[in-house]
């Protein structure tokens, strides 16, 4: 893309008024460029999302999008060719869309991903892993919602919390926290879980889920 002289001297002006310091042609020239291909992106994007806007109003019920490679809103899973569905609840896969249609999840939790958990949620914040999680599931200590194929199998499961009132916490309550280091002079950040900040059968006292955990040394 070819940034005209004018705007390429006044990021130079910019820059160099911001910064207090002189700027080559040819950095400025090379910040001209990448700050027009992020606005043409967002154009774009800006474009895209106004176009879907119109054509849900034709299509209430939604429609699918083409191409391939778009994100699941519930499952995560890129979506094949022409392998989605879209509507005022945003992208769903296929399989997940239908799971939805046969009532098997709310619509609604594509959007509010504050009121489910999913496995990896649960191993994220609880350090729950699979084979424990499918014994709670088996016992009826944790309610799973399964988005099945077309009924059979599963696909993905959800833990919706008001099927698991008292028992999993609000999410906002477990939440990584970010932490800023400093190293030999350098800003480092990174996430830590929620029970370095707090002491978890403290936080959590309310929540049934805290019976059954334990504190374990994690080897580093
Ligand atoms: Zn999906």
């Amino acid at each position: 893309m070819r940034v005209p002289d004018e705007k390429i001297q006044k990021m130079k002006d910019i820059l160099e008024k911001r910064g207090g310091k002189e700027v080559t042609w040819a950095e400025a020239s090379d910040a001209s460029t990448r700050l027009s291909s992020l606005m043409e992106l967002l154009l774009k994007h800006a474009q895209e999302d106004w176009k879907r806007e119109q054509k849900l109003k034709e299509y209430p019920k939604g429609f699918s999008l083409g191409g391939v490679g778009y994100s699941c809103f519930i499952c995560g899973q890129g979506t094949s060719l022409n392998g989605n569905w879209y509507d005022k609840y945003g992208i769903k896969c296929m399989v997940c869309q239908d799971s939805i249609n046969r009532k098997e999840i709310p619509a609604s939790l594509s959007k509010d991903k504050e009121s489910w958990y999913s496995k990896y949620d649960l191993e994220g914040s609880f350090n729950l892993k699979a084979p424990t999680l499918r014994g709670w599931i088996k016992r009826g200590i944790i309610k799973a919602r399964t988005l099945t194929y077309n009924g059979k199998g599963v696909h993905y499961q959800v833990f919706l919390i008001k099927d698991n009132k008292g028992f999993l916490p609000p999410k906002h309550m477990v939440k990584n926290q970010f932490v800023s280091e400093e190293i030999d002079g350098k800003i480092w950040h990174h996430s830590e879980p929620w029970y370095k900040f707090v002491d978890p059968f403290e936080h959590l006292k309310d929540y049934g889920i805290m019976k059954y955990m334990s504190y374990t040394e994690v080897e580093k």
